[in-house]
């Protein structure tokens, strides 16, 4: 049996469906560590970490250079040993400046002394998710969420984990050559993660055009009843949250809810190989592998980089550019972000880069709807995006939440279809942003007046 979901994509030509050929034979290679590694201190979602060095000191491989700011936070390491040369605001992939810790290489790779093997068998629960959580442990696919707040706040309440090793996004292919190359450690971190949150289903989900990887997964999950493989049709977005769900178990993630609501927990596969790692190494989140592709780049390669490293040490070892790119994005060209720099650092959600060249980033000037309806076939939320873009055009949001935007998880599946060329998701990010800003003053405005009422009331009593 094959899953999936109802809507969604087919990018690619037949030929090269998603656009994966030039990179899904590659081997991982190993980039040499590189002379100097930027290390934001917000890597994740949630409060940003708090640098626990200073310039001039000495750092180890592994080494906690910054503290969780929250709970819903993540510590960062140094990826390299060396001296720390800065702890100042540098270029994040976000497009702002954002307070790093900057390490000199010393290229000698000294350990520090907190990576040590743990006995995972003889640890407590609460001793594993600490372990993960003091490992810097994040979602890699992108999300960035904190690893241990994910485990924490699904125990007792999921029976199913999912690994998602759909990668439906275009050009990427990391996951798939970590799944070829490095299974063990996938199936190792599934069957951990199974142990810490006692479920008795664990999957890992791998869209079909990974067929390559599914007789080694057979192998390394035959022993252990909990775990299975469910091949996924091959359609974008197959890896999103909800559609996996939708497609793993036929279960549907209420609206404004989480996957947790529905019983699941979705980890990415180099987030579930990192877990294994850290457990059987001792080793935090140091580095992590990144597509290099498009149609600007020399020879597309999956890298294997210490986090930290700058892109343009990644674009010089795939031979750089063979023209000038128009188009940099940092992730998938559905999901990823733009950019306008080779100097940011790949950080803990970096599964890609991507530069095009030529005319690929087609645009029109004044585009209109011919209300050919093909957004709402290819909406895997079941929304109306020509709809949704009308109403958020004429400044009228509060139509727009009725009609679900909301609810859209921007994958561009509208905007990829839309013969017209309308930047569907563009108006829809803007006016999600606009509904949570509106949302955000109204409770600012509440919570002040109910202080002032409270105050009053107080002045009132004590006369
Ligand atoms: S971007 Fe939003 S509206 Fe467009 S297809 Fe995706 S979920 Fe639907
Ligand atoms: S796909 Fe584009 S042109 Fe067609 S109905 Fe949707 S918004 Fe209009």
């Amino acid at each position: 049996m094959v899953y999936s979901f109802r809507g969604g994509i087919h990018p690619g030509p037949h030929s090269d469906p998603g656009y994966k050929s030039a990179t899904n034979t590659k081997a991982i290679e190993i980039l040499p560590t590189p002379d100097v590694v930027i290390l934001p201190v917000s890597m994740h979602i949630g409060a940003p970490a708090k640098p626990i060095v200073k310039t001039g000191d000495i750092v180890d491989l592994g080494q906690p250079i910054a503290e969780a700011g929250g709970f819903v936070s993540a510590p960062v390491h140094a990826t390299v040993s060396g001296k720390v040369i800065a702890v100042e605001p540098r270029l994040h992939p976000n497009g702002s400046k954002i307070m790093s810790i900057v390490i000199e290489n010393d290229k000698e790779d000294r350990l520090h002394e907190s990576v040590h093997p743990y006995d995972f068998a003889g640890m407590t629960n609460e001793e594993r998710i600490e372990t993960i959580r003091s490992a810097g442990m994040v979602g890699h696919g992108g999300a960035t969420f904190p690893t241990h707040v994910k485990i924490q706040s699904g125990i007792g309440k999921c029976d199913t984990i999912i690994v998602n090793a759909a990668e439906c996004e275009p050009y990427i292919t990391s996951d798939h050559r970590l799944l070829l190359e490095r299974p063990e450690e996938v199936i190792g971190g599934l069957k951990m993660l199974a142990d810490i949150m006692e479920v008795p289903n664990a999957i890992i989900a791998i869209e079909e055009n990974k067929s390559d990887t599914f007789a080694k997964i057979n192998e390394l999950i035959a022993d252990d009843s909990r775990l299975k493989l469910y091949p996924l049709k091959c359609k974008y977005p197959q890896g999103a949250e909800k559609q996996l769900i939708n497609a793993c178990t036929g279960r549907e993630v209420p609206s404004g809810k989480l996957p947790a609501d529905a019983g699941c927990a979705v980890f990415n596969v180099d987030t579930t190989g990192a877990i294994y790692r850290r457990f059987t190494t001792g080793m935090p989140v140091v580095r992590r592998i990144v597509t290099v592709s498009g149609s600007a780049i020399v020879e597309p390669k999956n890298l294997e980089v210490r986090i930290g490293t700058q892109v343009e040490r990644l674009i010089d070892a795939c031979g750089g550019f063979k023209e000038a790119p128009n188009k940099l994005i940092m992730g998938g060209p559905m999901m990823g972000v733009s950019q306008f720099s080779l100097e940011i650092p790949v950080f803990k959600g970096t599964n890609a880069f991507l530069a095009f060249c030529g005319d690929e980033d087609k645009r029109e000037e004044n585009p209109s709807c011919i209300r050919c309806g093909k957004c709402i076939n290819a909406c895997p939320m079941h929304l109306m995006p020509m709809m949704m873009n009308a109403y958020g055009n004429a400044g009228d949001y509060n139509t727009c939440v009725s009609l679900g935007a909301m609810d859209c998880i921007e994958c561009g599946s509208c905007s990829y279809v839309c013969p017209a060329r309308i930047q569907l998701v563009q108006r829809f990010r803007l006016t999600k942003a606009q509904v949570m800003a509106e949302r955000a003053a109204a409770k600012a405005k509440a919570d002040a007046e109910a202080a002032k009422a409270e105050a009053e009331k107080n002045s009132e009593e004590s006369k």
